[in-house]
């Protein structure tokens, strides 16, 4: 976590907080990002549960918040069996439970959701406070449209399901929002420019709030062009446009390409059109395809 200057100043205000578990959003990089009702819920609550403890300890003590004589319990992908129960019966008690993942909005591709669906079906209060996320600050300043948009999380590991997953998502017509490690980002664009095309409108976004923040705006294809040899280090968001034939009005293309067809070989037209209304030449020759085969029908 970056620190700056004046840190630790102790704003945060011991209040009294409701029985339930409380969802504290924290830092995805700059320490100075915390909310003040999320201090204030973090000095607070009678018990503290975090992902990583030691990452929670470290963001209390740069905020001057003390844990006291505070249970802190450990709740993440791997103990979470284990760990609910002893949560569970903490909220039964009628104690108010902070938990806070390792960075960000706990659920969003963290652990929470069946801890939070848990307190639900035994009755307990679920609250939060929201704070930063690296899936909306990405989209923010990614210059893609906002009005409708999808968070998809980590591209699943295994081939089959890879293929599948790339296949659903590549047809919704919303902005996307992909994580990836950066060591398989390069790896991934090559996959989506493959199925999808090159022509897609795409933000990497890296190290967001960090020192080394970085946005490269691009297509598919030129983003994964500039990043093959180069090693990209920390943490990484892609976001995507949407298809581009859902950008490009349908009608426009045809008319485009039947005027093209007239005057050049399948593939010239295709090509000129591709370009001209800046989407995928392959889409672009597929519909020049079907366009010729009806024309001669
Ligand atoms: N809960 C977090 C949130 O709300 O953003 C996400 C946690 S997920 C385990 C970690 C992934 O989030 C990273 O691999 C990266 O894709 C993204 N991420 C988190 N912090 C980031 C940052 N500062 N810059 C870019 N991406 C980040």
């Amino acid at each position: 976590m970056d620190r700056e200057p004046g840190e630790g100043m102790g704003v945060a205000r011991r209040v009294a907080l409701a029985p339930g578990l409380w969802f504290v959003a924290t830092p995805i990089g700059a320490a100075r990002d915390i909310t003040l009702r999320a201090l204030d819920i973090l000095a607070s609550a009678e018990v503290l549960v975090a992902e990583d403890t030691r990452t929670l300890r470290h963001l209390m003590e740069i905020h001057g918040l003390k844990l006291g004589d505070r249970p802190l319990i450990a709740y993440h992908d791997h103990n979470g069996a284990e760990a609910r129960p002893r949560i569970l019966r903490h909220l039964t008690e009628g104690r108010s439970v902070a938990y806070c993942s390792e960075a960000g909005t706990p659920v969003v591709a963290d652990p929470g959701y069946q801890l939070a669906r848990a307190a639900i079906a035994a009755g307990h209060p679920v609250n939060a406070a929201p704070g930063p996320s690296a899936a909306i600050m990405a989209l923010s300043i990614s210059g893609l449209p906002s009005d409708r948009f999808l968070f998809v999380g980590f591209p699943p590991a295994q081939a089959g399901a890879r293929t599948r997953w790339i296949e659903e998502i590549g047809n919704i017509p919303a902005t996307l929002i992909v994580y990836e490690s950066p060591r398989r980002v390069h790896r991934l664009l090559g996959e989506f420019c493959e199925h999808w095309g090159e022509m897609r409108e795409a933000a990497l976004c890296r190290e967001l709030t960090k020192r080394f923040e970085e946005v490269r705006r691009g297509t598919l294809g030129s983003l994964r062009d500039a990043l093959e040899g180069d090693s990209l280090k920390g943490e990484v968001v892609l976001v995507i446009g949407r298809p581009l034939e859902i950008v490009a009005d349908a009608a426009d293309l045809d008319a485009a390409l039947l005027d093209a067809l007239g005057r050049m070989r399948v593939k010239d037209a295709a090509s000129h059109v591709a370009e001209a209304l800046g989407l995928a030449r392959r889409d672009v020759y597929q519909r020049a395809l079907a366009l010729k085969e009806g024309s001669e029908e």
